[in-house]
């Protein structure tokens, strides 16, 4: 699903990402897509993401 391995853009700084799902990850060219966080703090569209789908996939039923 939107889970992929750590990933980031090997030429800009900033962030990394961490689902294939996010906007910005997406706008990284697969040519310049370097696994690994690269030591940068994990992106914000990530996070909320991922946090989305661990509400929606997750224990089921809390609501
Ligand atoms: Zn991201």
């Amino acid at each position: 699903m939107g889970r992929v391995g750590a990933f980031h853009d090997g030429r800009l700084s900033g962030f990394h990402h961490r689902t294939s799902e996010c906007p910005v990850g997406q706008l990284i060219p697969r040519d310049r897509r370097l696994l690994g966080t690269g030591g940068k703090p994990l992106c914000e569209e990530c996070r909320t993401l991922l946090t989305v789908q661990e509400q929606t996939l997750g224990t089921g039923g809390t609501e």
